[in-house]
């Protein structure tokens, strides 16, 4: 018999020859009849090979089965149980019959009739089942499907919030890196982020695992930078690098062995492009679809939470700067001195001012144009940004006047500090219509000595009277101020200063 052409399985239990041979008879060929004798019954193997449709059971034969035998059978659910009763038999309660798991009963003799009926009535049964086992199956994969969908939800959704409670890079990518881990294993993440510069040109801030080792740390730049070309159409004209916060208890990050470790994800918002997330993979199973559409969708709300941080903290950068000079504004520098004297009544450091104003700069106006005037203020502002230290705070207070807080500096480092800079105003040369020119400043300098209790204004006022004091004398030149805080009974400055 070829494969495909399996006869039907049909059993009996107990049946006489005559019985046997009339189902037989009735069935014809396409199935197959096995009948266990009285006193014999199916064992283990037979229940293991396969299920026949109905199993023909003779109501002597069943109630002769011992007790685990006809249990076995009872809790076998695949095929149809029929009673066959002898003539002088009836049942009296037909309820009985399907209580014990019978599909029905029927009498000898048995007829064509009387058997296809049970055969008929039995492949109905079992494409019930068939269809209700399929329903089955279809619903639990729905419910685990749902479940999986219900699952991936929640995790967008805690990305998405968290990925939103900051404006700072470096917190958001902290946070994105932990909740990405959950999604597929990581070995770190890595991050640049350009915007065009006054130039146009790329300027580029790039985000890297901490505590890497040299080779892996340059490894991931030049990574970082190449990516950031291949997707920004041009390469990075400058960048700094900002380092996450320590992932714990992971390995440092090092450098991947084959390509398919790295997955870079463009960050895009309105249409541009203006960073790639690097994810470095750790050992594992391919990522499945469900998985890659969830990642695709988390760096979607991770780009925009990044071109939010990006956007504040431009307009942060031009609230606290000066459109001109693009150094800070007195705004910043109200908020910075304040700071500043909280630190130095904690620290007991001196602290100094400086307050510069550009002598006769009305003259610069009248005689060159307001426009170089500007230009002016602005090669200013330059002169002494590269002048001063990265700790001094150097801020445009108004018109040509320039402030410089200078924290730990004493009252006679700032003034060599406050020489110089007017030195090297005097010496520098403007350019106007092919003649060059130059400028004065006048200085005034207020030191506050270790723990002098003064206020912000008094400061100020003190700058701002050593500043007169310049002017009056003649201007281009630096004035002193101790004034009454001074603890070390020197002799007054405006008389130093006149000297
Ligand atoms: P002094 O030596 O006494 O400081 O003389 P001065 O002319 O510098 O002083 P004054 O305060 O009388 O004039 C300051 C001038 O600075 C007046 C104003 O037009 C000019 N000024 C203020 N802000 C700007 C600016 O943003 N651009 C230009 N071009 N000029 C400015
Ligand atoms: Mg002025
Ligand atoms: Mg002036």
């Amino acid at each position: 018999m070829t494969r495909g052409m399996r006869p039907e399985q049909v059993w009996g239990l107990g049946l006489s020859g005559e019985a046997a041979a009339a189902i037989s008879a009735a069935l014809g060929s396409g199935y197959g009849l096995r009948n266990w004798p009285a006193g014999q019954h199916p064992g283990e193997r037979d229940l293991g090979r396969g299920a026949p449709l109905v199993i023909f059971v003779v109501k002597e034969a069943w109630d002769a089965l011992s007790g685990p035998a006809r249990k076995r059978l009872e809790e076998w659910e695949v095929p149809q149980r029929v009673l066959v009763l002898s003539q002088d038999q009836s049942v009296s309660d037909f309820d009985e019959v399907l209580e014990n798991g019978f599909l029905s009963a029927v009498s000898e003799p048995l007829t064509d009739k009387k058997i296809r009926d049970v055969i008929f009535r039995a492949k109905e049964v079992k494409s019930l089942y068939d269809d209700i086992f399929r329903m089955t199956r279809e619903i639990m994969l729905e419910r685990e499907l749902l479940a999986r969908k219900t699952d991936l939800v929640l995790f967008l959704n805690r990305f998405l919030t968290r990925a939103t409670e900051s404006l700072d890079p470096t917190v958001i990518l902290d946070k994105a890196r932990e909740d990405l881990h959950l999604l597929l294993p990581l070995r770190g993440l890595s991050c640049i982020l350009w915007r065009p510069g006054e130039s146009g040109e790329y300027e580029a801030e790039l985000f890297l695992e901490p505590d890497m080792g040299h080779a892996a740390e340059l490894h991931w730049t030049g990574e970082l930078l190449r990516q950031g070309a291949r997707l920004a159409g041009q390469g990075m004209h400058s960048y700094r690098a900002t380092f996450l916060d320590g992932a714990n208890g992971k390995s440092a990050m090092d450098i991947p062995q084959t390509a398919e470790d790295l997955i870079a994800l463009p960050l895009r918002a309105g249409g541009v492009t203006f960073g790639v997330l690097a994810l470095y993979r750790a050992k594992g199973r391919p990522l499945g679809k469900d998985q890659v559409q969830t990642l695709y969708a988390s760096v979607n709300h991770l780009a925009l939470a990044l071109k939010n941080a990006a956007l504040f903290s431009q307009v942060k950068i031009r609230a606290d700067h000066d459109g001109l000079t693009r150094i800070h504004n007195r705004r910043a520098f109200d908020e910075r001195l304040v700071e500043e004297l909280r630190r130095h009544q904690r620290y007991g450091q001196p602290m100094s001012l400086l307050m510069l104003d550009i002598d006769h700069f009305k003259n610069i106006n009248d005689r060159y144009g307001h426009l170089m005037g500007d230009q002016v203020l602005r090669e200013l502002g330059h002169l002494l940004s590269e002048t001063l230290r990265s700790t001094d705070f150097t801020a445009r207070y108004g018109g040509e006047e320039f402030v410089v807080l200078l924290p730990q500096t004493t009252e006679e480092q700032s003034r060599i500090l406050a020489e110089r800079l007017r030195r090297i105003i005097a010496e520098a040369q403007f350019e106007h219509d092919g003649k060059t020119f130059g400028i004065t400043a006048s200085i005034g300098v207020a030191t506050l000595l270790p723990g002098a209790l003064i206020k912000r204004k008094e400061l100020l006022d003190k700058a701002d009277k050593a500043l007169y004091q310049a002017k009056r004398l003649g201007r281009n030149q630096v004035c002193t101020s101790l004034g009454p805080v001074s603890r070390l009974g020197e002799a007054p400055l405006d008389e130093a200063n006149a000297g």
